[in-house]
């Protein structure tokens, strides 16, 4: 936790606000910020600041907050994910969120179990939870907004076409006769498929739609890691 992340519900007054819980521990066990000393602090959708410990109770904090930073900028990234096994769910909502990714869409694909779709990973709170993890790793208040789309067809028929708008618009495949670019820097959209990969019929929906699939290098790589690296690479 590089940043404390401020909810609405954490201010008891103008610049007071009192932690308790999962951050509250933090601060004491990990930080061991201690009374009179300050703290990276962000309101959740707002600026980032300081925070200087005020009281430390059994079980609960007070910080002074000023905080009129903006958080660092957004990438124009939309970023499709094929809904990855529950486990590393978690991990690649919460290091898209740090790489600092707008919009996830995590989508159905032929190489998606079933199962997956039920996880309870899949609750509001948790995919909530993820990123907010994510923020308070990148030091960020603005959480990305996320889609799910339980059948690929009509995603990519009906939604896909609309998103790739204005955007370069790439399916890490591996390989891909052309080589993932470098430098892009403008607004992208990135395709990033299951652990069993896209399948034919996928890679041809996508490019109707008007994503162009490209390779990473020989390397076959992790979901997390290949997001990664394609953000590395293009940003
Ligand atoms: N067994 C699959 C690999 C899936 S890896 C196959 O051979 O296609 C999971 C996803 O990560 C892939 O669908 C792709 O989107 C991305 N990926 C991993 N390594 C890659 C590479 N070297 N080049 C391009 N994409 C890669």
């Amino acid at each position: 936790m590089n940043l404390v992340l401020l909810l609405p519900e954490d201010w008891t007054g103008p610049g007071r606000v009192r932690l308790e819980g999962r951050r509250w521990r933090h601060v004491c066990e990990v930080l061991g910020t201690a009374l009179g000393e300050d703290l990276s602090v962000g309101c959740l959708d707002g600026p980032i600041g300081w925070g200087r410990v005020s009281r430390r109770g059994e079980g609960f904090l007070e910080l002074d907050v000023e905080a009129s930073q903006p958080p660092p900028a957004k990438h124009p990234v939309q970023l499709v994910l094929a809904l990855p096994r529950p486990k590393v769910l978690n991990r690649v909502l919460a290091s898209a969120t740090s790489l600092g990714i707008e919009a996830i869409h995590l989508v159905n694909a032929w190489k998606v179990e079933k199962s997956y779709w039920k996880s309870p990973r899949l609750a509001p709170e948790n995919l909530l939870q993820q990123r907010l993890l994510g923020l308070e790793q990148a030091r960020d208040t603005i959480l990305p907004t996320l889609h799910l789309h339980r059948l690929f067809r009509p995603f990519a028929e009906e939604v896909l076409p609309g998103l790739v708008q204005g955007r370069t618009a790439l399916a890490a495949h591996p390989g891909a006769p052309d080589a993932c670019p470098r430098d892009l820097g403008g607004p992208a959209l990135l395709a990033v498929g299951p652990e069993g990969g896209w399948i034919d019929a996928e890679l041809d929906s996508l490019q109707v739609a008007g994503v162009r699939t490209v390779d990473l290098g020989p390397r076959i790589l992790r979901v997390e890691t290949a997001v990664a690296a394609l953000m590395g690479r293009l940003f």
